[in-house]
């Protein structure tokens, strides 16, 4: 086992691999995954394959196909699931992987809970159980398959 949680977490058998939605040479992408607790719908996750710290870090090619997905994965949240904005961040503080978060906001969420923080503690935010999460998951991954680049 290494001691990076991202590098596990893709070592061997995927612990959740119904909640990944793409896979290539250089990334995975997939829903967070919150243990079972309620995940806010649409939350997503790109991670780089190779153990790399930051944006800064990558390849060209790396690159391309993270910048790819970013772009994907957002316009599935758009198109699919109705998001009318995605916010996306690296931190890297806790863990020190390149790992992109994508979080949507839904229509109608008050001004005051927009941001990747804050639209979580908005009540009506759009939580969702682990059945609910997977059918987002299927959702996407059939709208990426059937899209025209
Ligand atoms: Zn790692």
């Amino acid at each position: 086992m290494s001691a990076c949680f991202i590098c596990n977490k893709y070592a061997g058998d995927l612990p959740a691999s119904n909640l990944l939605i793409y896979e290539d040479e250089y990334v995975y992408a997939g829903h967070i995954d919150r243990d079972g607790q309620p995940n806010y719908l649409g939350h997503m996750m790109i991670d780089l394959k190779r153990h790399a710290p930051s944006l800064a870090d990558m390849t060209m090619e790396e690159a391309r196909s993270f910048g790819m997905m970013m772009t994907k994965l957002s316009r599935a949240l758009k198109e699919s699931e109705q998001a009318e904005h995605i916010y996306a961040y690296v931190m890297g503080d806790a863990v020190p992987h390149l790992h992109m978060h994508l979080v949507p906001r839904y229509p109608g969420t008050p001004k005051e809970h927009w941001g990747p923080n804050a639209v979580y503690h908005w009540d009506e935010a759009p939580m969702g159980n682990e059945v609910e999460v997977q059918s987002l998951c299927y959702r996407i991954r059939k709208h990426l398959e059937n899209v025209n680049e």
